[in-house]
């Protein structure tokens, strides 16, 4: 299938649906990856913290570089300036990378309060062109303030818990105004209840499609990057073939009205 991009604040385009790679052991993550290449994924989710960056590494070498588009996350014992750019090296070297499409800080972690010290660091490898685009992930609006004031500099991307029962539209609001791309992490909700929701099955039902398929549109239709996981190939498949159907203003009201601000993750003004 054609993925559609976003264009980022910088010019980068990053495709609008990739493969996330959280709670894969790195020794599945090779076979995982390499079934979402051949089904058609070029965009890539990892991060230092999911201990599988050298799977990653393994199903993209050979692999033509210029169209993948790969992304990892520092953690967040690594922040601070020089801590940061020596995370960097360590995780591209375990990709087996020489440039890296999008870096993200994996969270603000504010108790320790160095991500402005990291943001720093993400902006000097931009400027030296080993990254083509960086970014956060669960930053509020007080984070994505304060490196913006202290910096100048936009992050193209913020990473952020986000489905239908967490529809977090007040930060896609200021994401809109800073010219920030949201991407959508957990976008199924980690499978589970929202994917047996009457709500959500009724519009899987009227299109002929599942219930993931479903979630995925609405969140590519309000503008979201999604990374859906899973290591089952059938669900793979199914989970990148979301570019067939669209759904309609009613079928996107349905889904809106599930929004119950419920979080599965921790709340990222008190983690770490
Ligand atoms: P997800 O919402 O992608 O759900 C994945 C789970 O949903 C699977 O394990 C499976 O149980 C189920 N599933 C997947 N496809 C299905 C289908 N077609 N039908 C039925 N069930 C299906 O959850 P996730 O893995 O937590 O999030 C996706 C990606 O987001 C991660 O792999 C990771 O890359 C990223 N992520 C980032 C952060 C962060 O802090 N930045 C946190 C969590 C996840």
């Amino acid at each position: 299938p054609e993925i559609p991009t976003i264009r980022l604040n910088n010019g980068v385009d990053m495709p609008q649906l990739g493969y996330g790679v959280f709670q894969i052991p790195e020794a599945e993550t090779t076979e995982a990856v390499t079934a979402a290449l051949q089904a058609g994924y070029r965009s890539i989710d990892t991060a230092a913290a999911y201990g599988n960056e050298e799977g990653v590494g393994k199903a993209i070498a050979g692999f033509p570089r210029e169209q993948l588009f790969i992304t990892t996350k520092l953690w967040n014992s690594d922040q601070g300036y020089d801590e940061t750019l020596r995370a960097f090296e360590k995780s591209v070297s375990l990709l087996g990378l020489d440039y890296l499409d999008l870096y993200l800080i994996h969270w603000p972690a504010p108790a320790q309060d160095r991500y402005v010290g990291s943001w720093k660091a993400l902006i000097r490898l931009a400027d030296e062109g080993r990254i083509s685009a960086i970014g956060v992930s669960n930053f509020q609006p007080a984070h994505l303030e304060r490196i913006i004031n202290e910096t100048g500099r936009v992050p193209a991307v913020n990473q952020v818990e986000l489905h239908p029962f967490l529809q977090q539209s007040e930060l896609r609001e200021v994401h809109a105004k800073l010219g920030i791309a949201t991407e959508a992490w957990s976008p199924l909700g980690q499978g589970g209840e929202l994917l047996t929701n009457p709500a959500i099955t009724a519009v899987a039902e009227k299109h002929g499609r599942t219930a993931a398929q479903v979630v995925l549109r609405w969140h590519l239709q309000l503008g979201n990057v999604v990374i859906p996981k899973s290591v089952t190939p059938s669900r793979i498949a199914e989970n990148i073939d979301v570019f067939g159907f669209v759904l309609d203003e009613s079928d996107l009201t349905a889904v809106s009205t599930l929004d119950m601000g419920h979080r599965i993750g921790p709340d990222p003004d008190h983690f770490a």
